[in-house]
């Protein structure tokens, strides 16, 4: 198994055919003596990272911390097993994916759906609950409840706890009026175990599960020059991942009430999400977490709906970046663009041009890479245009 440490979490690699984007770890510094180790998260850190490069199995980190939830937060302490090997400093110099495909010793498990519905049985304490019938990995999706107390039920989608999501089986409390009340759900890059959701109304429970499929997109090999992949190992990295972590973690109210709309006005889409590829020879597997949209430098980006914007800045791999909070967990990034139009802390309508086109960052050709992040996973970004949910 390999334990090589991430040096990086999030990196973009902009390619000459329609561009694409790549992201890698984040550093993971070991700290801790021969006889209890010990490891303090870091800013990206995830419960399921944090024990599979370590060969433990997430919940066994967390019965070992006596952990209820498997939230991390950055600068916690976590006790690892005594007598377990650390794992390879942090010298070593390839970047590990996220999600290495490749490994089949780390493929995440999903929680045992004790008591799972039978199909047809969704309601609970007179509460309907729908969800779609099968998904795929990267999908951002939508579990829809119905019914007087519907606005009561508190929902968590268990099968996270065993995979590299950054706040696994979050609570999440649901957003509507008037007996009709949705969550937003997502699936993470890499995963086609089930995904396991539990409503709760009062003491009553309903657990359920959906089949996840892959993407089926074979895995791309490719070469990058030094002068790009140089980026990944700029002085203000660190900067820049604790800044998308920090938009990553923003839990506030829903701020749109009208459907998606595009980025920008292009008919040529580089519909590359999820796109697993290998950027150096014999190098590891990382995926794509955005969509591309090839375009000319100074092309006007537009908000895909009304947000505050919470990033407007420039950074070594994303470059001109804006991100917007959308609420409900939901944020979208706009990377390498040539201007920034709005500053952080800006209120934005839908429509509203946030910036121009670029070639910034890790990118090498003008062109829009669009993210949709779901509590801070990427999510297939069309799936949400001209929707007033994905
Ligand atoms: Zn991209």
């Amino acid at each position: 198994m390999k334990r090589l440490p991430p040096l990086f979490k999030t990196a973009t690699l902009t390619l000459l055919l329609g561009g694409s984007s790549v992201f890698v770890p984040s550093s993971l510094a070991q700290t801790g003596g021969s006889a209890t180790l010990t490891y303090t998260v870091k800013a990206g850190d995830t419960l399921y990272r944090v024990a599979t490069e370590r060969g433990l199995k997430p919940e066994d980190l967390l019965r070992i911390n006596g952990l209820s939830s498997a939230t991390l937060s950055v600068g916690q302490t976590l006790k690892l097993p005594s007598g377990m090997p650390a794992p390879a400093p942090a010298a070593a110099a390839s970047p590990t994916p996220p999600n290495p495909v490749t490994s089949t010793s780390v493929t995440p498990k999903p929680v045992a759906p004790a008591a799972a519905s039978a199909p047809g049985s969704n309601v609970i304490a007179g509460v309907t609950v729908r969800v779609p019938a099968r998904l795929k990995m990267g999908d951002g999706f939508v579990l829809r409840l119905s019914g007087e107390r519907a606005g009561e039920a508190v929902v968590s989608f268990s099968s996270e706890v065993g995979e590299d999501v950054r706040m696994p089986a979050e609570t999440l409390t649901p957003i509507g009026a008037a007996g009709e009340y949705q969550v937003l759900g997502r699936v993470v890059l890499g995963k086609t175990t089930p995904l396991v959701y539990t409503v709760k109304v009062g003491n009553d429970v309903l657990r359920g599960s959906i089949p996840v499929s892959g993407l089926d997109q074979p895995i791309q090999h490719l070469t990058l020059p030094k002068s790009l992949t140089d980026r990944l190992t700029a002085p203000s990295r660190p900067l820049e991942e604790k800044v998308v972590e920090a938009a990553y973690a923003l839990r506030t109210p829903q701020a749109w009430s009208r459907p998606f709309a595009a980025p920008l006005v292009t008919t040529a889409v580089s519909s590359s999400f999820g796109q697993p590829r290998t950027y150096l020879t014999g190098g590891p597997v990382l995926y794509h977490y955005g969509m591309d949209f090839p375009a000319p430098v100074g092309t006007s980006v537009r908000a895909v709906n009304d947000g505050r914007v919470v990033i407007a800045g420039t950074y070594p791999v994303r470059g001109g970046l804006v991100a917007i909070d959308h609420g409900a967990g939901l944020v979208s990034l706009y990377f390498h663009q040539s201007r920034l139009l709005v500053k952080a802390g800006e209120t934005v309508k839908r429509g509203q041009i946030i910036g121009q086109v670029g070639t910034t960052g890790l990118s090498a050709g003008p062109h829009l890479h669009l993210e949709m992040r779901v509590r801070g996973e990427a999510t297939l970004p069309t799936e949400y245009f001209n929707r007033l949910w994905p």
